[in-house]
């Protein structure tokens, strides 16, 4: 909340998109122009991954270009309360005996990845929804597919919204492993764009197998336009411990929204 003030203090625009399952405000940040291109950048869809809300905060308060991008840092808000402040963040009576119950009665939250309802919003999306490979059809902390695409309130939110703004790019900021993945299936647009972050990043550039109902692989197949997932973080560090690491992140993600910035120009002219 304070990295919000400061950006609307900037003279960016801080809005509401939509309320989680516990009826959590899913805030958005912009920043830019509202004409020609646009970014959009996403983050902590999954609960354990609350290290990517001060990454992307942090580059929206630096970016100071005339291309608008959008940002939603928190999309699974009541998912990074289950996972910060435990069980004793779900103020709901119900929904607290089924998150447990979820967990296998256990209060170590610390490798959640869904929201309340134990859906899995990353796998939430239509984009061959439920044929992944480490996709369960029954509630879990992570990789349950939900009843039916977009059954969730906060996917039907980064949906609804993605529509809304058309973005020529999409950033998908998860934890962790350093790599980026790009493309879905067969297309792969703008490949020098996963490209040239992946050099300014350091991290390696893969074309994503296996994965579908990722919003990702939505916007990829429904736009044939460049989206990547981001997974920040050294993959030997706990989730908890990379909130120590969030500064030395964000130093290496410093240059991707200019980077995408530029690429907007050459996706609109073709
Ligand atoms: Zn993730």
């Amino acid at each position: 909340m304070q990295k919000l003030d400061r950006l609307r203090t900037q003279g960016a625009e801080v809005f509401v998109v939509g309320y989680s399952v516990l009826g959590r405000p899913i805030y958005g940040v912009f920043k830019g122009d509202f004409a020609g291109g646009q970014v959009l950048v996403q983050a902590a869809m999954h609960a354990r991954e609350g290290v990517t809300v001060p990454v992307v905060l942090d580059m929206m308060e630096n970016y100071t270009g005339s291309v608008g991008v959008w940002c939603l840092p928190m999309v699974n808000p009541d998912g990074v309360e289950l996972v910060r402040e435990g069980i004793s963040s779900v103020d709901d009576e119900q929904k607290r005996a089924y998150v447990l119950e979820v967990n296998g009665g256990s209060e170590d939250f610390s490798l959640w990845k869904a929201n309340i309802n134990a859906v899995d919003l990353n796998v939430n999306f239509p984009a061959k929804w439920g044929t992944g490979g480490q996709n369960v059809t029954y509630p879990s902390p992570g990789n349950y597919i939900g009843e039916y695409p977009l059954s969730e309130p906060e996917s039907r939110a980064v949906h609804d919204f993605t529509l809304k703004i058309q973005p020529s790019i999409t950033l998908s900021y998860h934890a962790k492993g350093e790599v980026i993945y790009k493309g879905f299936e067969c297309a792969d647009p703008y490949p020098k764009l996963a490209a040239e972050i992946g050099e300014a990043t350091g991290y390696g550039v893969y074309t994503s197998g296996g994965s579908a109902g990722g919003y990702k692989d939505w916007f990829v197949t429904t736009t044939y336009l460049p989206g990547l997932t981001v997974e920040v973080g050294k993959s030997e560090l706990s989730y908890g411990q990379l909130f120590a690491e969030a500064d030395n992140i964000y130093a290496r993600n410093a240059q991707v929204l200019d980077i995408c910035a530029r690429f907007v120009q050459d996706i609109l002219n073709g």
